[in-house]
């Protein structure tokens, strides 16, 4: 039987070397592990959220079609994080700089709460640097749970900044 494929969305994060080249390996070695990437966002620097570092970030999303399922994504992708030389987890809320950080946004409209897994990931409707690289790709994706759009979580995040 043929397997069921999913769009899924990554968020990849970088604030520490070169971080332009952090992020365009990640995409090849994850083009690598699940074959080409469907949609790429541009490259947007963002400033440390949740945590105080003198280093900026830049961040990206990207789409990719899998028929992996989301556990075995989140083993791929943690392994292309320590490929790229990534050392230390965040734990408890708390943050470090990194040299990357590939989180699963979405995959397709599953919804998966386990304590080693939260799908969608639990903090996109917070984040403007997930959210603004968001709208440039998906604008119209609606997040499964929040039963809204990319463009008005956008909206709203932005109205909270004000
Ligand atoms: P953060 O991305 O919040 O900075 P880490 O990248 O260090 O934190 O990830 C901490 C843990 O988050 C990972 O060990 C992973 O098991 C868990 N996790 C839960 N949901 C997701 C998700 N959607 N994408 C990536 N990791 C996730
Ligand atoms: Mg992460």
């Amino acid at each position: 039987m043929k397997k069921e494929s999913f769009h899924i969305y990554l968020g990849l994060g970088t604030n520490q070397g070169d971080k332009e080249k952090n992020l365009k390996r990640a995409i090849e070695l994850l083009s690598l592990a699940l074959g080409k990437y469907t949609l790429l966002s541009s490259f947007i620097e963002t400033e440390p959220w949740g945590f105080e570092s003198q280093n900026s970030f830049l961040n990206c999303v990207v789409t990719f079609t899998t028929t992996l399922t989301p556990f075995e994504l989140l083993e791929k992708t943690e392994k292309i994080e320590r490929e790229l030389g990534r050392v230390t987890k965040s734990q408890n809320g708390t943050y470090h700089d990194r040299i990357i950080d590939i989180d699963i946004l979405f995959y397709g409209e599953k919804i998966i709460q386990t304590k080693r897994l939260t799908i969608p990931h639990p903090l996109i409707q917070e984040r403007d640097f997930v959210l603004n690289p968001l709208f440039e790709i998906a604008p119209q994706l609606i997040h499964p749970i929040v039963g809204k759009t990319i463009a008005e979580l956008k909206e709203e995040v932005n109205k909270k900044q004000l």
